[in-house]
């Protein structure tokens, strides 16, 4: 199985490889086997990249996917509305058939943006088929994904069974891997993460954990006197924390996750990208909510950066890409597979327009994608050298019919929680 990219403007987000104004990207058997000028393969398939850039997919390191049937529902919330709306309100009205929906849809939409890798941070763990259906469907979508199962999230009873359970469905090294969603730092005891963190390290397990504070509280020093910094936890927002936690963080090796929509819009304060830098730690990027924001890392890298350039003028595009790309995939220990167009990794390969009119004529392309980029220049997209996009469209997937279903779904818990769906909704936190 080889498949040959030919004619592209190729950014590979690897130094040893470069950019090449017109290059070809030999893929034999889902692997990069080549990037060069000029590619000699007669006996493969190709794919001709006139007219686009490619470069490696993007890599969202935090996107809790079940909540796609009401995308766009809270574009004014809060976080306190948020958590009301998605947590108290409609979660408990979700089967495991909405769980699925939700996050097969979530997936390919990511995929279809370009996102070829995403950890689905999962807290809609009612039980173990509402887990099961969330493992399906990303089973079902042929993205890279990382099911991070946040178990204990909303409950304070034990996990260990469940993240066992879920581990021994989910061993190897294939598309879909696990991590394990902690609880948050500032809602259970230092003694439950450090069994949270024990049960990870024996399962060989990836974790990842929610910390948003208003400055009151100082839950990464928390965790470092602890001992209970670890180089494969990826922490995020972070927003509020101290810089010396932030230099705690780097020098364990951590990784952090900045979700700059969900930050600034829902009141968590300004995303931590400049500090993160100064103290050591590359940030990556993720999309959170999509009842919030939208779901697509175009607008996510153009946030991220006119948020820090307004602020003290620092970052620049190619910083961004490397954010969207091999920042991320190191994040989420997945660096030898994905994140670059290096020979020897998987080949997630997406191809985005050049001739299209909203970025027509491309001279800079890292500074085009980062500027002016969005889903709609998403040509073709390959996951381990699979096309699952082509000429703009997802293959293989009865978009109509899931469409239906979706909005079914989203009907049927909305009025099972006596939510309307008209504009009107505005949930109501709690004022102490
Ligand atoms: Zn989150």
């Amino acid at each position: 199985m080889r498949i040959l990219l030919t004619g592209g403007t190729v950014v590979s987000m690897d130094p040893a490889v470069g950019d090449l104004e017109r290059g070809d990207v030999l893929i034999e058997d889902g692997v990069i086997a080549e990037v060069a000028a000029a590619i000699e393969a007669p006996d493969a398939e190709v794919i001709d990249a006139t007219d686009r850039i490619v470069m490696p997919g993007f890599v969202d390191t935090h996107r809790h996917t079940w909540q796609t049937a009401f995308r766009g529902i809270g574009a004014d919330w809060t976080f306190p509305e948020w958590a009301v709306a998605m947590h108290r309100t409609l979660k408990p009205h979700y089967r495991p058939e909405d769980v699925y929906l939700g996050t097969l849809i979530g997936r390919l939409e990511a995929l279809h943006s370009g996102v070829t890798t995403m950890l689905d941070w999962f807290h809609c763990a009612q039980g173990p088929e509402h887990a099961d259906a969330g493992v399906a469907a990303l089973r079902d979508a042929p993205g890279r994904s990382v099911f991070c199962h946040g178990a204990g999230w909303g409950t304070t009873g034990p996990v260990d069974a469940e993240i066992r359970r879920v581990r021994s469905a989910l061993p190897g090294d294939g598309l879909v891997t696990m991590a394990f969603g902690l609880r948050g730092a500032e809602d259970t005891s230092m003694d439950t993460v450090a069994e949270e963190l024990k049960l990870a390290a024996e399962l060989g397990l990836r974790t990842s954990l929610h910390v948003e504070t208003e400055g009151v509280r100082r839950p990464v020093a928390d965790l470092h006197e602890h001992g209970l910094l670890r180089d494969t936890t990826t922490f995020v927002h972070v927003n509020g924390i101290g810089d010396d936690e932030l230099r705690m963080l780097a020098d364990a090796g951590a990784s952090v996750s900045i979700s700059p929509d969900v930050e600034l819009k829902m009141g968590f304060g300004w995303p931590m990208t400049g500090r993160m830098l100064a103290a050591g730690l590359r940030p990556t990027l993720s999309i959170d909510d999509v009842p919030s924001v939208g779901g697509d890392m175009f607008s996510t890298m153009r946030t991220t950066y006119v948020v820090q350039r307004g602020l003290d003028g620092g970052l620049n595009s190619r910083d961004l890409l490397e954010f969207a790309t091999v920042d991320g995939a190191h994040a989420l220990g997945l660096a030898a597979r994905t994140g670059s167009l290096t020979p020897g990794k998987d080949a997630d390969v997406i191809l985005l327009r050049t001739d299209d009119l909203t970025v027509f004529p491309v001279t800079d392309p890292a500074g085009t994608i980062v500027a002016a980029g969005h889903p709609g220049l998403v040509d073709t997209v390959l996951v381990a050298g699979r096309v699952v996009k082509r000429d703009g469209v997802l293959v293989d997937t009865d978009l109509r019919a899931l469409r239906t279903r979706l909005v079914e779904s989203r009907d049927r818990v909305a009025a099972a929680a006596g939510v309307p769906l008209d504009g009107t909704w505005r949930p109501r936190p709690k004022t102490a």
